[in-house]
């Protein structure tokens, strides 16, 4: 076996599998060491891709070249576009997806990248000299020398899995917990936290009784992530609905003593978002009762996932509780639920690349970093091997800002302010989120992934046919136009005041739509469904982009004014010992992130800028 790599990636799981594809990708030589080559790609927990928020990360990790969109579109058995009533800077592509399926297509896209080696091996140390990351050691023995690491071991850093009273070290369940690596990254002073998150149970789809329950079916059109998939194949199939009821609330309550979240066990925080059942009934109470989602898990397997009821509570428990749900009297529980609780590494410790600070070359992506969620953990797998591998290959480090995407926002936020509770996307964490669309995500990335050597000529090609189109349709769109008089020929209603208006500005218009332009101007028929309804977009959002425009271009301002490495908070007379403290631990490289740093005021942040001006 080869010992020598430019990049080894620890781990798997989603943050690795796309940190590994895009250190390759750039022509690195890069190993993979995860436990078994088999559950490379694996869903921990429930079976689906994307949502709020989450499906703008897929769309951008594949505009950059990643895996995640391609797998989800091949694995997809139910796709739905939420908040389709809301306006597309918010809408969130999401596919539920067959774990088989989806596992398997990650490892197809993986395995078939040139210069990448599955090492099926736990790593317990890191080799570190001069205070850079030199390689790891194998839990048989061996060494892997390299010139950087991606530590992507989401929540297996002491892994404690609860069940009711009963608790015991996993990584999740079946799979050991890493110890020995916490250790080492504790006697590194690495600031370490605990942090927890939940399962349901797997029920027997065979058991359950569907006659009683709500349908929710799936888009009659899948909306693929994408921007390669051409069309969904995969059948597609419907999800039920059932809820709570008062007795399933009162087993919950009489036993809640029992679970291992409030019987005191569990020391860490868990996902506010994403509350177990036990939580749902003690904080939000239980008058309507609290909606399921029977999700299937796959097209040839019975086990279906219940979303909305993870839990801690003991297996007993779980059987009453999930036998008074409607339709589940009778159900068979496959695989009981519960808790895990995990180190994860302060983000605060790292470099907008990913870098530690105080480890060269040594990278941290995925839930290690305090994030929840495969997108978040393969949108940092992806910036973290691209930028191992650049800085293997001599290379400077790269970074997406705010303004360029939701990557972009979620690592600023969590090199900045750290966490205090497992972090996931919203669209509400975007400033400019009118311009950081899902739609739009090759249009933003595509081409930096080009230039930094992420991308594939398939890619290429079909994204410059894109450009193309847009640029003609756009074209098109602005050189047709109406007097209102001419308009009221056609029926469309617009101010009498004399000018003319282009087919862009009548798609601002909410009651007029492409489809109604199309009966004046058949010639837009000839474009691709996907580029009318782009441009029906772009048009929609024109006069909000200019004013956002002009607020991106403050914000890149802030973040061009850099901070001198060598500048010495300490020494600014006027900044309180609090900010003092802070801006020594997170080392904000830009004005811009000094200013986004709690407690930062407008005075303390003028002191930042004349000591950076002094010291460069
Ligand atoms: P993982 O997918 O966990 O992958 C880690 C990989 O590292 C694995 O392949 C493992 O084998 C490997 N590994 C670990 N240590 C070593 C080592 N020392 N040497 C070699 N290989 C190693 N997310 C949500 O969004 N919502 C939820 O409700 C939710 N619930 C969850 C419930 C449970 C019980 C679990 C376990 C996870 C849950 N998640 C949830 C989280 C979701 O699974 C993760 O966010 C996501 O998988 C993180 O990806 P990752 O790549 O960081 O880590």
């Amino acid at each position: 076996m080869m010992t020598h790599f430019d990049v080894v990636v620890v781990g798997g799981g989603h943050a690795g599998t796309e940190a590994a594809a895009a250190a390759a990708r750039t022509g690195a030589a890069v190993a993979l060491v995860t436990h078994s080559r088999d559950t490379v790609g694996v869903m921990s927990c429930n079976p689906a891709i994307g949502g709020l928020g989450k499906g703008h990360l897929v769309r951008e990790i594949d505009a950059l070249g990643g895996l995640m969109g391609q797998a989800a579109d091949r694995g997809g058995i139910q796709f739905r576009l939420l908040n389709r009533r809301k306006g597309p800077a918010v809408q969130g592509p999401r596919a539920q997806a067959d774990r088989k399926l989806y596992r398997a297509a990650v490892q197809d896209l993986l395995f078939a990248i040139p210069n990448l080696t599955i090492v099926e091996q736990e790593v317990s140390d890191l080799s570190i000299a001069d205070g850079s990351v030199a390689g790891v050691y194998l839990s048989d023995g061996r060494e892997l020398n390299c010139g950087a690491v991606v530590l992507t071991t989401g929540t297996f850093l002491r892994g404690l899995i609860h069940i009711g009273e009963r608790s015991f070290s996993a990584g999740r369940m079946g799979d050991p917990a890493a110890n020995d690596l916490s250790l080492r990254l504790m006697s590194e002073n690495f600031r370490l936290g605990r942090l927890k998150t939940g399962t349901p149970a797997r029920l027997n789809g065979r058991t359950i009784d569907y006659a009683s329950l709500g349908v929710q079916p799936g888009d009659d059109e899948p909306i693929a992530f994408s921007y390669l998939t051409k069309e969904i194949t995969t059948p597609q199939i419907a999800c039920y609905v059932t809820r709570t009821v008062e007795k399933t609330h009162k087993i919950i309550r009489d036993n809640i003593h029992k679970s291992a979240m409030y019987s005191g066990k569990i020391e860490g925080t868990g996902p506010r978002y994403c509350p177990s059942i036990e939580d749902k009934i003690s904080r939000f109470g239980d008058r309507d009762g609290h909606q399921i989602f029977l999700e299937p898990e796959g097209l040839d397997v019975d086990t279906v996932y219940p979303n909305g009821i993870s839990t801690s509570l003991p297996e007993d428990v779980q059987d009453a509780y999930i036998r008074s749900i409607p339709g589940l009297e009778q159900v068979e529980i496959e695989q009981y639920g519960y808790a895990i609780e995990y180190d994860y590494i302060d983000p605060t410790e790292l470099k907008s690349t990913l870098e530690t600070k105080r480890i060269g070359g040594l990278y941290f992506a995925g839930q290690i970093n305090g994030t929840t969620g495969y997108e978040e953990a393969g949108a940092q797998g992806l910036m973290a091997g691209l930028n191992a591998a650049r800085q293997c290959g001599g290379q400077e480090g790269v970074t997406l800002s705010r303004s360029d995407a939701y990557i972009g926002v979620m690592i600023d936020d969590l090199i900045t302010k750290g966490v205090a509770e497992p972090y996931r996307m919203f669209t509400s964490r975007a400033e400019y989120r009118l311009s950081l669309r899902a739609d739009n995500a090759d249009q933003r990335l595509t081409e930096k992934a080009d230039e930094w050597g992420l991308i594939s000529e398939e890619r290429r090609a079909v994204f410059a046919d894109k450009k193309a189109e847009m640029a003609a349709i756009t074209a098109l769109a602005m050189e047709k136009n109406l007097t209102p008089n001419e308009a009221e020929q056609y029926d469309l209603r617009i101010n009498k005041d004399g000018q003319r208006r282009s087919v862009y500005e009548f798609l601002a218009y909410p009651d007029l739509d492409l489809a109604r332009l199309k009966q004046i101007w058949p010639e837009f028929g000839s474009f691709s469904a996907a580029a009318q309804k782009q441009l029906e977009i772009e048009a929609l959002y024109q006069v909000y982009m200019k004013r956002q425009t002009s607020d991106i271009e403050t914000f890149k301002k802030d973040e061009a004014l850099e901070i001198p490495a060598a500048l010495n908070f300490a020494e600014i007379n006027g900044l309180s010992n609090e900010l003092k403290q802070k801006l020594a631990h997170i080392r904000p490289q830009t004005l811009g992130q000094a200013s986004r740093i709690d407690g930062m005021t407008p005075a303390a942040l003028t002191l930042v800028l004349a000591h950076s001006k002094r010291v460069s």
